[in-house]
């Protein structure tokens, strides 16, 4: 199933929570999303060991999407300790983030793989929502947009216009991620309008409904701003997916500059 709304607020929250605070942090949200029906599509990304019950819970009200933070790139076999998509499908996930810097950082993960992933997602039916994104070095060094053109054309430029226009794109600058510093809105929206063209160019016009998220310290305090970018269609959220309130004011926020 894909997001019904193109504005998206995702929350990824990464190796944080335990059962009890997981329990809360869901059901807070699935609540607020019964009583507020919208035009945003909601996603929580919680770990592995939650996705059973967030699966549960979200189906209650059917209006809350649940994304697992990564996968493997085969169906299944001897390769301990990871989680395969056709797993993912078994108990209703419906999406999946793939090439997270930290994954790209921390796990050698890079856009041959995350290729490979995106295929195996889309082949069992679940929403890829593909990140990419320079570091501080490439900013710095003005080769931001060919870093970011790069990896696109990597990960995505084996994918016919019709999977490409079921991705989520989450452009993510790793030096704004869980860093407090945070790209401009003029950053931000130059970037994204890089980004969809960029797609277009691979995909052609279906890549002009692909919506593409901002990730990075996004917060309320500077929310607005950066979502009020014309191929800004919403924000990919680490830290401050993690207190009810603050994640649920950025889909407020989002649903308010998205509504005009
Ligand atoms: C992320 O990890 O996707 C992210 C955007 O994190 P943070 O909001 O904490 O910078």
């Amino acid at each position: 199933m894909e997001m019904s709304a193109r504005t998206i607020v995702a929350g990824n929250w990464k190796m944080h929570t335990e059962a009890g605070t997981a329990n809360a942090l869901l059901d807070a949200l699935v609540a607020w999303s019964a009583a507020n029906p919208g035009h945003v599509s909601m996603v929580v990304a919680p770990p592995f060991p939650f996705l059973g019950m967030a699966v549960e819970k979200a189906g209650s009200a059917g209006s809350v999407i649940i994304a697992a933070q990564n996968c493997h790139q085969e169906e299944q076999g001897a390769f301990t300790g990871e989680v395969g998509v056709p797993m993912l499908r078994s108990i209703g996930v419906q999406a999946c983030i793939v090439g997270h810097s930290e994954r790209r950082q921390y796990y050698g993960e890079h856009d041959a793989i995350i290729a490979r992933k995106i295929k195996m997602l889309l082949k069992h039916g679940l929403q890829p929502i593909y990140c990419c994104g320079e570091n501080r070095e490439e900013r710095e060094s003005g080769r931001f947009r060919e870093v970011v053109a790069d990896q696109i054309r990597k990960a995505l430029g084996g994918l016919v216009p019709a999977e490409i226009a079921k991705l989520v794109v989450a452009y993510e600058p790793v030096w704004a991620i869980g860093t407090g510093l945070t790209a401009t809105p003029e950053q931000a929206a130059e970037m994204h309008a890089f980004i969809r063209a960029e797609l277009c160019q691979l995909a052609g016009g279906v890549a002009k409904e692909v919506p593409v998220l901002y990730g990075g310290s996004c917060k309320p305090e500077n929310a607005t701003g950066i979502f009020r970018g014309d191929e800004v269609n919403g924000g990919l959220i680490g830290g401050a997916a993690l207190v009810a309130d603050t994640f649920l004011e950025l889909v407020r926020i989002a649903g308010a500059v998205k509504q005009h």
